[in-house]
């Protein structure tokens, strides 16, 4: 028997879906960990989030406390769900069969991964909506966000465009709900052109609707609501062989990355001594005058090596 998921079916901050009590069901020695310290723990039910769908896992910790009142806390460092289905939490410290725990997970990094991959979710509907450019993957990571979309060129009016698009459902604040259906129904979804893919694997199917946007056959964690996906940055877009790799930030990363663009804005603009509207301008100009006085330098070094002077109207021209 597997772990039961407990944020399968609420919302990811939910209190439920942050800690839990629950029982060690296995322990296992990691052996490719090379010191021999990496243990394995599977329990009848977890809030954390194995790494999956292109989102990284939950942090966190296990607690037990013994009879004598001792307690032993372990952090989680890696969540992983093996092609059984169970899940497995990646500890230094060994937990017993049968151990009762108390497990808590980091909320402010499930709150950001809800945040992107909730935000995520949106912005390929609308893509896919506004200029009919189909996600292929998704990558989350500590630093970037990025979807691949199955198209050749994104224009920056069809980027504004999607992105203004994308906010306003955030402002709308629609609901973002996990319900389940029979495998049945999810293929008369996918043939009424509502489910847009499906899993291959049999059985009951989770499916997250973000109301009046889309539904999406998902085991992730997502918001409550569009809302609290905060807003969403379109940062920039790159050429890749499957079509156009789209880099863009929700929520409080987004804020984050805005400060941080902005301080590096203001460092370079300061080193310059121009107000930030005027660095391209001042770059330019500064490109140019060192190009003039490299070329200056090539006739005088020329000349210098002949033992003739150079013409006043070539040192001139240089510098212009
Ligand atoms: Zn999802």
């Amino acid at each position: 028997m597997v772990a039961e998921r407990l944020y399968y079916n609420a919302s990811a901050l939910e209190l439920r879906a942050l800690e839990f009590a629950a029982t060690v069901t296995d322990i296992r020695l990691d052996s490719k960990d090379t010191n021999g310290q990496l243990w394995q723990i599977s329990l009848d039910k977890t809030a954390f989030y194995p790494v999956g769908g292109g989102q990284p896992f939950d942090l966190g910790t296990l607690t037990a406390t013994s009879r004598s009142g001792a307690v032993l806390e372990v952090q989680v460092e890696r969540v992983e769900e093996d092609e059984a289905g169970e899940v497995w939490h990646y500890v230094r410290k060994p937990l017993m069969h049968e151990t009762e725990i108390v497990g808590r997970v980091d909320a402010s990094r499930r709150m950001d991964h809800a945040q992107q991959h909730s935000g995520q979710h949106l912005l390929s509907a609308i893509f896919l909506e506004e200029v009919g450019a189909k996600t292929v993957s998704f990558h989350l990571g500590a630093d970037s966000v990025t979807i691949d979309l199955a198209v050749e060129k994104l224009s920056e009016e069809h980027l504004q465009q999607v992105e203004a698009a994308a906010n306003r459902v955030i402002y709308e604040d629609r609901v973002i709900a996990p319900r389940w259906v029979e495998r049945a129904e999810a293929e008369a979804m996918l043939q009424r052109g509502e489910l847009r893919k499906l899993p291959e694997r049999q059985g009951p199917m989770r499916i997250v609707e973000m109301q009046g946007i889309e539904f999406n056959a998902c085991g992730g964690t997502h918001v409550a609501s569009t809302g609290a996906i905060g807003s969403i940055l379109v940062r920039r877009t790159e050429k890749v062989k499957q079509g156009t790799r789209v880099e863009f930030v929700c929520g409080l990363r987004a804020v984050e990355t805005a400060r941080r663009d902005y301080a590096l804005l203001r460092q370079a603009a300061g080193l310059l001594s121009v107000g930030a509207k005027d660095l391209p301008a001042r770059v330019e100009k500064l490109l140019q005058d060192a190009k003039a006085a490299a070329k200056e330098l090539k006739l005088l070094k020329k000349a210098a090596s002949s033992g003739t002077p150079p013409a006043q109207e070539a040192i001139h021209s240089a510098g212009e």
